[in-house]
């Protein structure tokens, strides 16, 4: 295994590094989000004022006015956006990409070197709050040694990203999800999970066991933001935004937007590209009620899971770290540009 920052200079995921990255930043502000349940310090990152949406009652009372404004008044207002890395440890792609992302923002080149005016300029005509939490899952990416999974093969992933039984057979998925938290039942616990074998996908929503989760869930009530992306790694799938369950249709509509628009920009530059069309998930058993629906739930954003190319080895479609890379970048163009109004 060779670390791929020393392949790839700009590919910087390791904690060490995001944590230069955030103690370096000049025009971001640095926040504690929480302790994880490791003892961890959780940071995140903004970049514009905090926006005042007039709040008068929480989201579910507003819905029940039948009027979102008494949660967020967000009519000629600058949007939220909230962007999240590493809500699984292995999956770092998204950390990755976050780190050029900043780098843009403080000093006008990504992590090459280079500058990307369609993406800086989409952020600027934005006028947005931006808030960037890069690792999510701090104790997953700390006990994930690997800095990415390129050039790995899928059993490489699943030891790092799902862990063992106490046998030490490959949990898997979705099997790794069947016992949870997993902490007792792991042999070897997989950076899926936080020090106390939560999946933060999967908290129970609303009696929360993590602290991490109930920081974030309380992070997007107070910030109200418009839209919210999980950034996940999905093996070797071609980068694609996945329908949320249990939202409201104009809500899947929006991300079914965002994903052509992000896959409009993916084709242009000659990258592949999938989107999924809107779903109902009709269907036993039922979709999870996970934490992209849980993140709706609280503010009304338009939440969705972004699942990244990995670039494994011994499984069809790996890219390369940079074509990871400006994955992404489509997809922040996208954001930026559609940023948010529904
Ligand atoms: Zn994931």
């Amino acid at each position: 295994m060779i670390d791929t920052d020393i392949r790839y200079p700009f590919w910087k995921s390791k904690p060490a590094d995001v944590e230069a990255t955030l103690d370096n930043a000049k025009l971001g502000k640095v926040h504690t989000l929480c302790k994880s349940a490791g003892g961890h310090t959780i940071r995140y990152i903004t970049y514009g004022e905090p926006v005042d949406y007039n709040r008068q009652a929480n989201y579910s009372s507003a819905c029940g006015a039948k009027d979102t404004r008494y949660y967020a008044d967000r009519e000629g207002k600058r949007p939220t956006i909230l962007l999240i890395g590493a809500t699984h440890g292995q999956e770092m792609e998204g950390v990755a990409a976050l780190m050029n992302l900043i780098s843009l923002l403080e000093t006008g080149l990504d992590l090459r070197g280079k500058a990307v005016p369609e993406l800086t300029d989409a952020f600027i005509a934005a006028d947005c709050r931006l808030v960037i939490i890069p690792i999510y899952n701090y104790d997953g990416r700390v006990r994930c040694l690997p800095d990415s999974m390129i050039n790995e093969p899928i059993d490489f992933l699943r030891y790092h990203g799902q862990g063992t039984w106490k046998d030490g057979s490959l949990c898997g998925w979705p099997e790794c999800k069947k016992i949870h938290p997993i902490k007792d039942a792991a042999g070897f616990l997989g950076a899926y999970y936080n020090d106390d074998g939560v999946n933060l996908m999967h908290d129970n929503f609303f009696i929360p066991m993590a602290e991490e989760t109930k920081a974030l869930m309380a992070l997007c009530d107070k910030e109200a933001p418009e839209c919210i992306i999980g950034l996940h790694g999905g093996d070797n799938c071609t980068s694609l935004l996945l329908q949320p369950a249990y939202v409201p249709l104009e809500t899947k509509e929006s991300v079914f937007r965002l994903a052509s628009a992000t896959a409009a920009y993916q084709e242009a530059a000659g990258l592949k590209s999938d989107v999924h069309p809107v779903s109902e998930h009709i269907g036993d058993p039922p979709p999870s009620f996970n934490l992209t629906t849980a993140l709706h739930h609280i503010c009304g954003a338009v939440s969705a899971t972004y699942e990244s190319n990995e670039g494994l080895s011994d499984i069809p479609n790996g890219f390369t770290a940079e074509e990871i890379l400006m994955h992404h970048y489509c997809l922040f163009r996208a954001l930026f540009e559609l940023a948010w109004r529904k």
